[in-house]
């Protein structure tokens, strides 16, 4: 008896969950502050191929769909496994299903920026690069890992560490920056049901500072991350 009422609540939360996602048009309000919708140019910044659509695929489709002008810099070309070749192709294939203008998406292959957990990014390299985007592309936005990097890679780290040097030493000042906050594993892997509570991260942050993207497009999502496919390894 105990075990069909657990069953029975977790179907209604689960549904409850899918139909928050899909039908609860709460629309949010980032970077979208008055009307008529101010075009911005947005830089995101990544240290891999495959963050983009691994991490930042929902933060990417709602981006475009509000039209504003997306710039990709990735600070790698992931060569940890001698793979880096195929996963810079990966990558621009991946920008063509997110619809960003290839002409607008930088990799790097850096030797003092190179894939790996035991590679420390200097982040004052970082730094400067990101400055020089910045002021190439007159960036408005820029978004990025936090500290933690949801994964916990430590490349992801040191690419929050080096755009908070630049914001610090040399931002010009009216650039915005946001970071795509890592939560802990139970949540990550909890699928549906974590709509809750990212919905009430935001409201205990009411001044705008926190927001919750839903993503309404997963098909092109996982369309972008199969192009990824010399990844796929890691999630068979
Ligand atoms: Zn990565």
């Amino acid at each position: 008896m105990g075990l069909i009422f657990i069953i029975i609540s977790i179907s209604i939360v689960w549904v409850a969950s899918l139909w928050k996602i899909f039908f609860s048009h709460s629309k949010s309000a980032f970077l979208n502050e008055g009307t008529p919708l101010h075009k911005k140019n947005v830089l995101l910044v990544v240290a891999h191929p495959d963050d983009e659509s691994m991490f930042f695929s929902p933060t990417i489709n709602y981006l475009t769909s509000k039209g504003h002008n997306l710039y990709l810099l990735c600070l790698s070309i992931g060569n940890a496994d001698g793979m880096g070749s195929s996963r810079k192709d990966e990558l621009f294939r991946a920008c063509v299903v997110h619809k960003i203008q290839l002409q607008q998406v930088n990799v790097l292959d850096h030797p003092e920026l190179q894939d790996g957990f035991g590679q420390v990014w200097n982040h004052g390299l970082v730094a400067q690069i990101i400055e020089e985007e910045v002021y190439s592309h007159v960036i408005d936005v820029i978004i990025t890992f936090d500290s933690y990097g949801v994964s916990g890679h430590c490349n992801h780290g040191d690419v929050h560490y080096g755009v908070r040097k630049f914001l610090h030493d040399s931002s010009p000042g009216n650039i915005e920056a946001w970071e795509l906050v890592s939560i802990n594993i139970m949540r990550k892997y909890s699928g549906l049901f974590d709509i809750w509570m990212s919905n009430l991260d935001v409201m205990q942050h009411p001044s705008g500072v926190m927001h919750c993207l839903l993503n309404e497009h997963p098909l092109k999502s996982f369309q972008a991350m199969a192009e990824h496919s010399s990844q796929w390894v890691w999630y068979t």
